[in-house]
């Protein structure tokens, strides 16, 4: 499998590590962990690693500008605005949500210098980036495009990536039985998915949603067009499992379960997760723990995707529920 060239943001690899005091305080398997939260690039996270090979694309295209969407706590603005300002090209986010105070992700997608452009309410997001892209081009400009996390088949190479990374780190290719990840647009764990494919990885994939979106359709276009794009093989839909069960109230709505696993990680591993993503991905886990799908003599993978940023912008959360 050759992949296409790529431009350095990510600190490879990540550390793969086992978390014994965690795995005792739940008393199911034994819990490993992939810190995908630590890929060096402004605080880290999984977009990094789709970054590379999409702004390799934007600078030897010519391209002087990139835009992007995603929520006012955007993991992957925050990224792509870092990503851009270190490869000189102007970053411009479109964004939505109602929190305004500029904390967390927003305050450093300013401190990166993007240029920040918020939704109004039932404004389409794609449309917004297409009309800004068109306005950039009048003005003289060359926009690179970035749907939202980043989460298309040249994107999800990162991940594919990923998994040789994770062979060469491994004692064994079915050494985790189980590998859990959080789902949100669905590009992460289709690079997992292809790249387990592609490299006889032998675990349970599973990823925990956190919207209400169906991903499976999304998941398998991101494979199928990675297919036909790099060649890389297409994955047995039997292989493809997503749980909806952990999303709460919806996307960015912290969930009961999601600080739980928050505050188990950082109490007994001193490891920050965040409310979006991460906490409720770990919310998936130690529900399989509890209800005995996942045991004692097993090792399972959590594979830890960054978000620790958005905690600042949630501290109010914290504050009722603790
Ligand atoms: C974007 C993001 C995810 C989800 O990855 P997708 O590829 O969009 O499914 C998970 N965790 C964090 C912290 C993220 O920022």
């Amino acid at each position: 499998m050759i992949l296409p060239k790529t431009v350095p943001l990510v600190q490879k690899p990540t550390t793969l590590h086992p978390l014994p005091r965690l795995s005792r305080a739940l008393g199911g398997p034994e819990l490993w962990i992939k810190r995908d939260d630590n890929t060096g690039l402004a605080l880290g996270g999984n977009k990094a690693r789709k970054l590379e090979y999409l702004l390799y694309d934007a600078v030897h295209g010519g391209y002087t500008d990139v835009i992007t969407v995603g929520g006012i706590q955007s993991n992957h603005a925050r990224m792509t605005a870092a990503a851009a300002a270190s490869l000189g090209l102007r970053c411009h986010l479109v964004l939505r949500g109602s929190q305004r105070e500029r904390q967390g992700n927003l305050f450093l997608d300013h401190l990166f210098g993007a240029r920040v452009h918020l939704l109004h309410p039932g404004e389409d997001r794609e449309a917004c980036m297409e009309s800004l892209a068109a306005q950039l081009r009048q003005q003289g400009r060359r926009p690179y495009c970035i749907g939202v996390g980043g989460s298309n088949s040249l994107g999800s190479l990162g991940y594919v990536a990923a998994v040789q990374e994770l062979h060469g780190q491994m004692e064994a290719p079915d050494m985790f039985s189980h590998t859990v990840v959080a789902v949100g647009s669905g590009g992460t764990y289709a690079g997992l998915w292809v790249g387990q494919t592609a490299l006889h990885w032998s675990t349970h994939l599973q990823g925990i949603a956190v919207d209400q979106e169906e991903f499976e359709p999304i998941i398998r276009e991101i494979a199928e067009d990675s297919a036909e794009r790099f060649g890389t093989p297409l994955p047995n839909d039997e292989t493809l499992h997503v749980d909806y069960g952990h999303i709460g109230e919806g996307y960015a709505k912290p969930s009961q379960a999601g600080m739980e696993a928050i505050h188990l990680f950082a109490q007994h591993e001193g490891i920050l997760l965040d409310p979006v993503y991460t906490g409720k991905a770990a919310a998936g886990l130690i529900f399989m723990i509890r209800s005995g799908l996942l045991q004692q003599g097993q090792r399972v993978l959590f594979w830890h995707t960054g978000g620790a940023p958005a905690l600042f912008a949630a501290v109010d959360t914290f504050e009722q529920t603790s």
